[in-house]
């Protein structure tokens, strides 16, 4: 008669987090924004430096993750698949480039419209799913985003939040981590 152990496969509720992430607004972070909602692909118009700044976060080792409030949809400016098919549009610019986006995460709804949701910033929601499915530890991420809402997004799911000028520059990987080094 055998005498071997039984193993009896655990669910490990304490997978370690050990990914870094750049979280990213998107209109006035990556696409100009005009003060009004980025309706279509015609209206989507790529800052100058954001693509090379990605990709220095892109080849340090980062995620690049996309969090954006498109509460055009639920005003029905747009459709989800308009916003669908900004976000291929843009993965296929940064693949050409020699990066990709890692996710891309929105929320379609608006209060005055479909009513309260959790997924609209500052809500954390959105945030925190990317956090759990890429295990990613929020204390090595960051967030940039234009709107103070952005900041607190970010700062509910533990991940530091910068606010830039509306369709200013995010940091390069270099520039941050060198600003908030402690030399
Ligand atoms: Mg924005
Ligand atoms: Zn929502």
């Amino acid at each position: 008669m055998n005498s071997s152990s039984i193993n009896i496969p655990q669910q490990n509720t304490n997978i370690p987090r050990k990914n870094k992430a750049l979280f990213l607004d998107r209109d006035g972070v990556i696409n100009h924004d005009p003060g009004d909602y980025t309706k279509s692909l015609e209206e989507f118009h790529i800052l100058p430096t954001i693509m090379d700044k990605m990709k220095t976060w892109y080849e340090a080792g980062y995620k690049i993750i996309i969090i954006t409030n498109q509460g055009g949809i639920a005003k029905g400016l747009y459709p989800g698949t308009e916003v669908d098919a900004i976000h291929q549009y843009l993965q296929g610019r940064c693949i050409a480039e020699g990066f990709e986006i890692t996710d891309f995460y929105y929320c379609p709804h608006h209060p005055e419209y479909s009513g309260k949701c959790f997924c609209r910033k500052p809500g954390s929601l959105l945030i925190e799913k990317a956090i759990h499915k890429y295990a990613i530890d929020p204390e090595l991420s960051v967030m940039f985003g234009d709107r103070e809402r952005d900041v607190q997004c970010a700062q509910g799911a533990g991940v530091r939040g910068i606010q830039i000028p509306t369709n200013g520059e995010i940091l390069s990987v270099g520039e941050f981590l060198q600003g908030y080094s402690p030399s």
